[in-house]
């Protein structure tokens, strides 16, 4: 195990010891590598040391956060605004009390063989953008393509930093969690969306997690609620109308067809979350 101090000395070590190095950051997910019939890598380094990698910075323009901040610290430092409501609560409702104590947002992300990932559809909602340090320098990426490029990214890189801009917008996240499945979420919904001043949905972003291998965006559902009023149930409509994009995964937390037919009931439930903050804001 190493244990550097900065970012280069991080690069350094995983450059020295070999394509299977593995950076460690809470060790929630590396520490079960075992259950996964993985082997032990060769050396781990870990990122605890490194300045600023646990740092939280909230201002009128953005939220600026290390890699290595927990869910738990983010829980507690987000301000309770409704554009950052989905990031606020999916730091505070993912895994349980124990995990959210350890486990980073770097950590979360850089997971590529998690489906379950709660800060993923959330970044996606916020259109976040990802700091990524390699050999080559230092690249900003919007968070979809970051999540995509995880697996094809060459060795070593560590993500440093996450951008959420701060908006006027209004935000939810709502996940079903599965108690037999070691609270890991079956589905996961987050969304951002702007309201004209006609109280009509504009610019809608919507991140689904969990249901499939992969979290993305689902598109056809934010062009369906272009200029639409701010209304659960009808969300909820549409998206049942449109639930043939998504090809819920099977797993042993639950087969791929009760992912896909609690997702619109998600949805319903962020949006009455969204009308709230909206009547809020407008009374
Ligand atoms: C019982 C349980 C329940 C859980 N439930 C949920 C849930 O409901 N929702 C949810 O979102 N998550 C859940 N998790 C997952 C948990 O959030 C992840 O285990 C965690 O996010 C991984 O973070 P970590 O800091 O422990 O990462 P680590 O285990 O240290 O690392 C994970 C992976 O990321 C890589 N890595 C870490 N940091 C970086 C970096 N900065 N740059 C590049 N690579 C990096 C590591 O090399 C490793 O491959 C659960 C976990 C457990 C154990």
């Amino acid at each position: 195990m190493t244990f550097p101090r900065s970012v280069d000395e991080a690069l350094n070590d995983l450059a020295a010891a070999g394509p299977d190095a593995i950076p460690v950051a809470g060790a929630t997910w590396v520490m079960r590598s075992p259950l996964r019939h993985e082997v032990m890598a060769p050396v781990y380094v870990a990122l605890s040391g490194i300045e600023g990698f646990q740092r939280i910075d909230v201002t009128d323009e953005a939220v600026s956060i290390g890699p290595l901040a927990t869910h738990d610290a983010l829980a507690q430092k987000l301000p309770p605004n409704p554009d950052l409501k989905a990031l606020k609560r999916a730091s505070a409702r993912s895994a349980n009390p124990g995990v959210r104590r350890i486990a980073t947002i770097g950590g979360n992300i850089c997971t590529a063989a998690f489906a379950a990932s709660d800060f993923a559809p959330a970044l996606l909602s916020l259109d976040a953008q990802i700091e990524v340090r390699d050999k080559a320098g230092l690249e900003w990426l919007p968070v979809l393509a970051f999540l995509e490029s995880r697996k094809s990214r060459e060795l070593p890189w560590l993500v440093t930093r996450i951008i959420v801009p701060r908006t006027v917008r209004l935000s939810a996240h709502e996940r079903l969690p599965m108690r037999k499945a070691g609270d890991y979420p079956c589905a996961i919904a987050s969304v951002s969306i702007a309201v004209d001043d006609r109280g009509r949905i504009h610019d809608a972003r919507i991140g689904v997690g969990a249901v499939e291998a992969a979290p993305r965006r689902w598109q056809n559902l934010e062009q369906a609620l272009e200029g639409q009023p701010v209304d659960p149930a009808l969300t909820e409509t549409a998206a049942r109308d449109l639930i043939a994009d998504f090809t819920g995964r099977d797993a042993v937390d639950a087969p791929g067809w009760y992912r896909t037919s609690v997702l619109p009931v998600l949805l319903r439930r962020a949006f009455e979350t969204i009308r709230t903050d909206y009547e809020t804001r407008a009374s």
